[in-house]
């Protein structure tokens, strides 16, 4: 049995250069798209499905019908040359029915071998053509012998150096090594779940009888795919509990901290708080999301924590993607601290570092705030229990792995906040490794921001309404996608924008500009500015997309509303309505594709970050959605985490099943699962989650 399972994993991590019909240059092809062996190769699946099965008669046939038809060359072949390297040929073909001129475009030096009087299964699609309907073929092959004719043809992904032919030859003698796949699900498992077995599964793939079975096969690699993803989480998840912890003993300050608020928290932060603080004083390490709609108030939430862990004699951290943010953290903490808790900055323009990194290793801070410099080598603490990052999907996971490891002691208590919105079901898969806490709530007595889409034409009009809002003393943000005009791109920049509007639009009031290619100090200074009120219109690039908060905001203006992605204006428009003020935002687009048209009205007709994130995702595909391979898991290739909800919620069950009875997959019935973890996901995460 060992030898046999070994024979096996060395087959199929045999590399694809030594498949037939692929070779060196080819195996370059295939990695550019990640597939390096066998496996890989077997598990490399259609993009999409031509189906040529129907033949129709000539007669039958309409202008745009993609199909097959069974004809006869009934005329002598022409061949045009219209390009150096292009001619046309053509043929006439009869089938009895009807007669229409097939033609193609080839190269010239081709030798064409048909002649009058053959017959062909021809697939292509009708048009209408100078000389009435016209045939143009895809493929066509002698009607005794059709290969890629009369059947369901798979599509594949290609890179260069591939065709359709080159990658259907080497799935089909990646089979001939492997002959038949052992299932990582038992019988048992197959039939509980209604699951086909993976020969016939992956076999359905490649070349499917009809669209049920693919449908049906398609279900099957989405359960594995989704199972092996979830198992790995849970595994990650299992060994960290293991973490011990400094329990905080006194939970009770936090009331003292609630008290001196000038609000009353929502329902969905006290919540969070209940279990953060409950994490606090367990023996074992915190890992928790807290997630929630820009503007529901996270800031505060992880204030209120870190005031009970300073309480408590030990350090905090808390780190922001940029150094505007750190900035107006450590503003709104002092506002929220008072003299009760130390707090210090530390970003990239801190002064005199050497004397603040001794004072916090000496533990003269409680709290400290910062961008990446927080998580350097050279910055050491005294007895850091809890660390918290803003925006976390900002950052990757091998920056929040660090700031947690600065305990030294691997005791921290980690707190990831972050606004992108996403279903709890898929919480659970992308952060599988942590708990998840939900504010659903905004603080009373706000209102829908109203947003408006138009074009340029209406720009007068978008600056009067803007010019409305200042004069009753609220601000606003013009939003440009470029930070300097440009050649070669057509679209607004702050520095273009800027010069407009302070001079000739609104030559009345201060204006500010703030883009990413100012130094730190600069951009400090503009949004102190700003946030005191001496700025009453801030044009900016997406520099203030995430985080920042000025209240007093009631107008934003965001110019090529076409160049940002759904959920990325959805943050940029988080930036207004943040007070109980109504809120606009007008979204300046001439772009008149259908898409763009699409997108701004998801804009204008929704508020509702997980409504956005989901059309987001409809549009731009999973992988660049949620980044995957910055949370350190390979991509889903066939899975789709919005609309298989009823697959991840079997497989969930199942993994919770697996590992009561066998934590560390040690059982033999579990052997295969253990080394396909092994092989795809500590592969990708480089990181040990198996014993
Ligand atoms: P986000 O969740 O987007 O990070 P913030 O924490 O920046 O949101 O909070 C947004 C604004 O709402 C801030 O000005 C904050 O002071 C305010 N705020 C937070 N909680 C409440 C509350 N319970 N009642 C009223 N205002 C609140
Ligand atoms: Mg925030």
């Amino acid at each position: 049995m060992e030898d046999f399972s070994k024979n096996y994993r060395d087959t199929l991590n045999t590399d694809i250069r030594f498949i037939k019909g692929v070779g060196e240059k080819r195996a370059d092809a295939f990695n550019k798209m990640s597939v390096y062996n066998l496996w890989d190769l077997i598990y490399f699946f259609p993009r999409t499905y031509e189906d040529r099965r129907e033949i129709k008669r000539i007669s039958d046939l309409n202008s745009g019908d993609v199909c097959c038809i069974k004809a006869i060359c009934v005329s002598g072949i022409s061949q045009k040359r219209i390009k150096k390297n292009i001619s046309l040929c053509g043929f006439q073909a009869s089938d009895r029915t009807g007669v229409i001129f097939v033609k193609w475009f080839t190269n010239p030096n081709v030798k064409l071998s048909l002649k009058k009087g053959d017959e062909f299964i021809i697939y292509g699609r009708c048009i209408n053509g100078y000389s009435g309907m016209e045939f143009e073929m895809t493929v066509m092959e002698r009607s005794e012998s059709p290969a890629s004719t009369l059947q369901i043809v798979p599509v594949y992904p290609l890179s260069k150096g591939l065709t359709q032919n080159v990658v259907r030859n080497a799935i089909a003698n990646a089979f001939v090594k492997v002959e038949k796949l052992v299932d990582v699900f038992d019988k048992s498992i197959l039939e509980r779940y209604s699951l086909m077995d993976i020969n016939s599964a992956v076999g359905a793939m490649h070349s499917p009888e009809n669209f049920e079975t693919l449908k049906m096969a398609r279900r099957r690699l989405s359960f594995e795919e989704l199972f092996m993803l979830q198992l790995s989480l849970f595994l990650m998840r299992n060994n960290r509990d293991k973490d011990r912890n400094h329990p905080i003993t006194d939970t009770f300050v936090v009331d003292e901290f609630i008290d001196s608020l000038p609000f009353e928290l929502t329902k969905g932060q006290k919540n969070a708080l209940d279990s953060i603080l409950e994490d606090l004083s367990s023996d074992v390490s915190m890992n928790r999301l807290l997630q929630g709609d820009v503007g529901c108030g996270k800031t505060v939430v992880a204030a209120a924590c870190m005031y009970v862990v300073a309480k408590n004699g030990y350090q905090c951290a808390m780190m922001a993607p940029t150094e505007i943010l750190a900035n107006q953290h450590y503003e709104t903490l002092k506002k929220f601290f008072g003299d009760r808790i130390r707090i210090a900055l530390l970003t990239g323009s801190t002064k005199k570092k050497k004397a603040l990194y001794e004072k916090i290793e000496q533990g003269e801070y409680d709290v400290i705030i910062g961008t990446h410099a927080v998580i350097q080598k050279s910055v050491k603490f005294k007895n850091l229990l809890l660390a918290i990052t803003d925006e976390q999907h900002r950052f990757g996971v091998n920056q929040r792995a660090r700031l947690f490891e600065k305990s030294g002691n691997n005791f921290a208590n980690v707190l990831v906040m972050s606004a992108t919105p996403i279903p709890r079901t898929l919480a659970l898969i992308l952060y599988g490794d942590l708990d998840i806490s939900v504010i659903d709530t905004k603080p009373a007595g706000r209102q829908e921001i109203e947003t408006i889409f138009v074009n340029s034409s209406y720009k007068k009009r978008a600056y009067e309404f803007v010019r409305k809002e200042l004069s009753r003393g609220r601000q606003g943000y013009v939003v440009c996608p470029l930070v300097s005009d440009s050649d070669s791109l057509s679209a607004s920049s702050s520095e273009g924008m800027y010069e407009t509007l302070s001079k000739k639009v609104f030559p009345e009031y201060k204006l500010g500009l703030i883009h990413g290619k100012m130094s730190n100090e600069e951009k400090d200074a503009v949004m102190e500015d700003f946030r005191k009120g001496e700025i009453n219109l801030l044009v900016s690039t997406t520099v203030i997309e995430v985080g920042v908060d000025v209240p007093n905001s009631t107008i934003m203006v965001i110019e090529n509303a076409e160049r940002f992605g759904l959920s990325q204006l959805h943050q940029l428009r988080g930036r207004v309505g943040r007070g109980s003020e109504k809120s606009y935002c007008i979204l300046i687009s001439d772009s008149e594709t259908k898409e763009n048209a699409e997108r701004m009205t998801i804009m204008t007709k929704s508020n509702d970050g997980m409504e956005i994130a989901s059309k987001d995702l409809e549009l731009r595909g999973s992988g660049e959605f949620f980044g995957t391979r910055q949370h350190g898991l390979p991509e889903l290739k066939i899975a789709n985490l919005f609309t298989d909800t009823d697959l991840l919620e079997d497989c969930r069950k199942l993994c919770e099943e697996i590992i009561k009875n066998d934590p560390h997959l040690q059982s033999e019935e579990n052997r295969l699962i253990r080394q396909r973890i092994m092989s795809i996901y500590e592969k990708t995460n480089k990181k040990k989650i198996l014993n």
